[in-house]
Formats: structure tokens, sequence, C-alpha cells
């Protein structure tokens, strides 16, 4: 029996790459815009690393993580997110020294152990960004814009959804409200917002259930709570945001996966996706650098979740889905034009353009499908006959137009004329 792939990691194919190249590129070109560096983790960690950071009762690490016991009996975990290994580098490698403001952005697989649907998988991946030293409600919105501004150039619809989580300095009265608030109503939760209503009060309202999310719409609202710094700085995150024209909606009821957030987050949310409507998230952690052992240092990030921008593409571009295209497509017939064939096929890779031939000897009629099969935007017929006349014809695929472009002595001559006619094209 042939060995299938695992369930929730997929295979993404050459006609769906396209897709994710077009995405990586555009979303790279703004991050080097907004001048982040890029900097790469390891995928696998300490699990104590996720379990500090994300923390206990969330749903990552109570359900979701890919943790096991490696040959020298240490606790490993395949990173589910990004942010606490780029912090634990930032750390370790000393970064701080670099600049006080360190923008840095990383691409990657990521793995949860969920229920894989549509839009949900074990193996996902994501491009995300962090920025370290900062705690000024300016960057908070620049990252946004930065995020919003990403959509657009690939050319996608969300909505924007802001909330503040506060300090610890007002976070303890809110806890207590929602605690009062789950109280009288814990019979009628799920068994997650049971245990949490006293292990991790905030977390319910991140609950997926229906009933539980029924229950908490009367619930109290985080911003009603917030210190009179996290208010002013979340009055600024606003502020600064209809300045940049950026539209966004506050939820007061975001209260995000993860533990280590403080104050600003935000979810860039789509209804074309069903229920895996969030595409991109993040938000402020301005204690997690010390709790690492790191200097006190705040920061932000946030994560896209590239799945599901690809399947939001793949609906609305069907073009871009198409087969990446040739520039040319090089017809040899005889042993000795084959020869010089491959050479001047070397040249035009060389000069930049994107070349193949037939290496088969295959017929003329044969080669001429494979030209159409792999899109090329032209062909050179090359043959005893042209090498005799010393000219060769470059057809143009789409147009069909012709022309006879003159075989000069000196090769690297004729690639370059027929790599200028191309591209003049
Ligand atoms: P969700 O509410 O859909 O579970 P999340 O809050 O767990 O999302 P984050 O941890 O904030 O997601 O990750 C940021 C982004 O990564 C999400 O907005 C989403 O686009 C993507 N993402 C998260 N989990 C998965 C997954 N299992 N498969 C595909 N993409 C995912
Ligand atoms: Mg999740």
């Amino acid at each position: 029996m042939s060995i299938k792939a695992l369930k929730g990691f997929k295979d993404i194919l050459p006609d769906e790459v396209i897709l994710w190249q077009f995405i990586e590129k555009t979303t790279r070109d703004i991050f080097h815009r907004y001048g982040f560096e890029e900097i790469k983790v390891p995928i696998l960690e300490k699990t104590d690393l996720f379990v500090r950071t994300i923390g206990e009762s969330t749903d990552i690490v109570e359900k979701e993580m890919y943790t096991f016991v490696d040959r020298n009996g240490s606790s490993i975990t395949m990173r589910p997110e990004g942010t606490a290994s780029v912090i634990r580098a930032y750390i370790e490698n000393g970064l701080y020294v670099r600049g006080s403001v360190q923008r840095l952005y990383t691409i990657g697989p990521m793995f949860r152990h969920e229920r894989p649907q549509k839009g949900r998988l074990r193996q996902f991946h994501q491009m995300s960004v962090e920025v370290l030293g900062s705690n000024s409600a300016r960057i908070d919105t620049e990252v946004m814009a930065m995020a919003w501004q990403i959509l657009q150039e690939i050319g996608l619809q969300a909505s924007l959804e802001i909330n503040s989580l506060g300090c610890p300095e007002c976070r303890p009265a809110f806890k207590e409200a929602m605690q009062g608030f789950l109280q009288g109503r814990i019979g009628h939760l799920c068994d997650d917002c049971q245990r949490r209503s006293t292990t991790n009060p905030l977390r319910v309202l991140d609950c997926k259930s229906e009933h539980c999310q029924a229950q908490y719409v009367t619930a109290p609202s985080i911003i009603e709570h917030l210190c009179g710094a996290c208010r002013r700085h979340f009055e600024e995150v606003k502020q600064t945001l209809d300045l940049l024209g950026v539209p966004y909606a506050v939820n007061a009821k975001m209260v995000r996966g993860l533990d280590y957030y403080t104050r600003t987050t935000f979810e860039l949310i789509t209804t074309e996706l069903g229920a895996q409507g969030a595409i991109g998230a993040g938000g402020r952690y301005d204690g997690l650098v010390r709790q690492l052992g790191g200097p006190e240092v705040p920061g932000i990030g946030f994560a896209m979740g590239m799945e599901r921008l690809v399947m939001l593409l793949g609906q609305k571009k069907d073009g871009l889905a198409t087969r990446s295209v040739l520039d040319l497509f090089l017809v040899t017939l005889g042993e000795e034009a084959y020869a010089k064939g491959f050479v001047l096929l070397q040249m035009l890779r060389s000069l930049g353009l994107r070349v193949m031939m037939d290496h088969e000897g295959r017929s003329l009629k044969n080669q001429m499908k494979q030209a159409d099969k792999q899109n090329a935007g032209f062909t050179v017929i090359l043959g005893e006959n042209e090498l005799a006349n010393r000219e060769v014809l470059l057809k143009d695929m789409h147009s069909g137009a012709q022309q006879l472009v003159e075989l000069t002595p000196v090769f690297e001559d004729w690639a370059a004329l027929i790599a200028t006619k191309i591209r003049q094209q």
C-alpha cells in the first residue's frame, strides 16, 4: 500500500506555489520598506519556552502542541508560533545591543495538533514580525498599518479589529470582575470555560463554543477596566490609526489565544473563509522579554497565516494560478543544431531568460507541443537549414508573429540579440 501524507499536513503543488511566491514576495518587500530585517529561528525548541510564554491554560499549550521526548530524554516541542522563539533568540544573541529598537521578521512553518478543516492545518505557515524596544502607541499603529498595506497590495479585503488587554496594573480588577460574572453562569459553560473561570478567566472569551459565546454577550468589558496609562495608550492607537486612514473597529471581547499579550491586540478578519476567518493577528507583549530572562524591553508583533491568504487569493485571482511562463523554448533538429543549441541555452539563461529545450531527440511537432505546455512566450527553431542559412525563426507564441534573426558568427552576440528581441515584447 502506498504511504500517504499525515493528516493535516499538506503538499503544496507547483500551481499553488505561484500564489505562495507572490504573497511572500509582496510581503517581504513591504517588510523591508518598513525597515524590518529577517531572522531565521529553529523549528524545535525546549517545551518550556512555549509553556512559559504562551501560558499553561491556553488552547495551544493544553491541546495543540507537538511535544515529544527526544533521544536524550529532553522534552522538545515543534514550534506552534514564532514569537517565543524570536524573543529567545533576541535575548540569547544579545540583539538588544544592536540598537534600541529592533524590527525583525520571520517566515516559516508552525505546528499545532488541531482538527484539520478548510484553512486549518497541523502544519501551516506564518509570516510574522516583532518590534522590540518601544512602547509607543505609534509603533502599534505602524505595525497595523503595515499589515493593512500587505492585504491591500496582495489584493485582499479584511476588517481590522482592535482591543486593549491592559497591563499587570489593570488586569487584576478585570479578572475579578470576570470571575464574578462567570460564577453566576458556571453551569451553562463548557468544561474548558468552567475550569478557566478560576485558572484564567480572560481565556473564556476566546472559547469557540457558540453556546459559551452567547453567555459572554453581557460580560464585563476590559476597556472599561483599563488604568489611566493603558487608556491613554489605546486612545493614541486609535487616533493615529485615524490619522493614517486605516479603518478599524473596537472589539472588547477579543482576548487572543496567548497569555503574553498586554495592551493593544488586533485581528484581521475576513468573512470569506467560513469559521477560519482570522487571517492575521497580533498584539503587544511588554513583559515577555523580561519574563524570559532578558532586559526590560517592550514589544509588539503579529503573524499572518499563509494558507488562509493563499485560499483567499486563489478564490479571487484565477489568472495568477496559471503555470509560470517560460520566456523561450529552444527547438533543435539534428545533432549539430542540438549541440549548438545546448550552448546557446546556457548563454540565454546566464542573460537572465527562462529557457528550456528538449534533450530526448523528439520530433519538431512534439517539441512545439512541449513549448505550448510550458506556456513559452517564444520559440526559436534551429536546424540544419538554419545553420546553413545563418538565420533562425523567432516566433511569438501568443501573437503568432515571426521574425528572422541573423545567426551571427560570435555565439554570445547571437544570444544577446535574441534576448534583446524577447525583452522588447
Ligand atoms: P484561530 O482562531 O483561527 O485558531 P489563532 O488565534 O489560533 O487562530 P494565531 O495564533 O493568532 O491564530 O496565529 C495567527 C494566524 O495564523 C491566524 O490568524 C491564522 O491565519 C493562522 N493560523 C493559526 N492556526 C492555524 C492553523 N491551524 N492552520 C492554518 N492557519 C492557522
Ligand atoms: Mg487557534
